[in-house]
């Protein structure tokens, strides 16, 4: 049992994050701002008394004594973190030197909820953990890409100055219940849209390609790789490596929701990358790990979290 911090727990992997911590019997305390966060998302967990909510803004200095923080404030979809980039840069960067600092202040173990961004438009595929990525340093997505960059920059110069326990998680595309509903990402727009019988817009012809890591997956990752007692730091990607065009996600959609969408195609947005699968031989080797859930069986989920939404509306 350990005294956990999960930034951005109020988030959509945050709040799954802090239910799995829960569970396990550990002391979880969730801090959040609610930028993209919603209450509902921890709403259960507020009686349970293993559970404490602290609104907080990590760009600004936090003292609280735990044994791990998982560092995963920031907005996560190109939407929500172009809202405001520069906000979006500080949360990575500031976010980050004040959470490194606090780890080491009170001697903590602390992982990074880093993303397959860092990797950009890759010329690499699958893409390793070695590959040093492609990244426009100043295009819409930069705020994003480049602010984790650095956030994985400054993990690595607290363990190699300071000897700090740090661990670094390269999350690729991860969809369920919990994400929210205008965020714009694909998963959720398609199934939204399926369940208005509105139109399904791909954007571009519908050939790239994205891997679907079902959140269960992830979270039995992160705990793992927090806990391993390897010493293994990371970087390592967590992801579902099987690759599927986004032409083939909206006909699935389409046909589990029951729905009689169309399919519309609309522009592709810039920077928007044609590929993206990990590779997961070192989650594999490292942690024991593989994703276990295929996307049939999470989408079903995910259908049936924003069947209830809408249904409240
Ligand atoms: P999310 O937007 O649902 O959650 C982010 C949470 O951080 C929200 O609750 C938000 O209110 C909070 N937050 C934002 N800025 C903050 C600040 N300055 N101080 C305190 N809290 C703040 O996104 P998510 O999908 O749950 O992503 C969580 C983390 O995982 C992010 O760091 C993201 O970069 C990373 N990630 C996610 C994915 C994915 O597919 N969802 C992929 C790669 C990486
Ligand atoms: N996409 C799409 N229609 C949508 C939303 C997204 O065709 O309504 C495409 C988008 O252009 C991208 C892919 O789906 O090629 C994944 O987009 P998302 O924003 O979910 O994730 P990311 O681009 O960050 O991987």
């Amino acid at each position: 049992m350990a005294k956990c911090l999960v930034t951005g727990g109020a988030g959509f992997i945050g709040s799954h994050l802090c239910e799995k911590l829960l569970e396990q019997k550990n002391e979880v305390i969730c801090v959040d701002n609610f930028f993209t966060g919603a209450k509902r998302n921890i709403a259960r967990l507020l009686a349970n008394p293993n559970f404490e909510l602290v609104r907080h803004d990590i760009t600004f200095p936090l003292y609280l004594e735990v044994d791990e923080i998982y560092n995963l404030a920031c907005p996560a979809a190109p939407i929500h973190y172009q809202r405001d980039p520069v906000q979006t840069t500080k949360t990575s960067v500031h976010g980050a030197i004040n959470m490194l600092g606090l780890a080491k202040r009170i001697k903590a173990k602390i992982l990074q909820a880093s993303t397959s961004e860092v990797y950009g438009d890759p010329i690499v595929h699958p893409q390793p953990e070695s590959y040093w990525g492609n990244v426009n340093p100043i295009g819409p997505r930069s705020c994003y890409d480049e602010g984790k960059r650095c956030a994985e920059t400054l993990f690595f110069d607290y363990w190699r100055q300071h000897k700090m326990p740090i661990r670094v998680v390269r999350i690729f595309n991860t969809y369920g219940p919990r994400m929210t509903v205008d965020d714009g990402r694909v998963v959720s727009n398609f199934i939204i849209q399926a369940l208005r019988g509105e139109d399904i817009t791909i954007y571009g012809d519908g050939s790239q390609t994205r891997s679907f890591q079902y959140i269960d997956d992830l979270v039995e990752a992160m705990i793992r790789m927090m806990g391993n007692k390897n010493d293994f730091i990371g970087p390592v990607n967590l992801g579902n490596p099987k690759e599927f065009t986004i032409k083939e996600l909206a006909e699935k959609v389409v046909e589990m929701a029951g729905s009689k969408s169309k399919i519309a195609y609309k522009p592709l947005p810039e920077d928007d990358p044609k590929q993206r699968q990990p590779d997961i031989a070192l989650a594999k080797k490292e942690l024991g790990w593989e994703p276990k859930i295929p996307l049939e069986e999470g989408l079903k989920k995910t259908i049936k979290y924003f069947k209830e939404i809408l249904s409240e509306k």
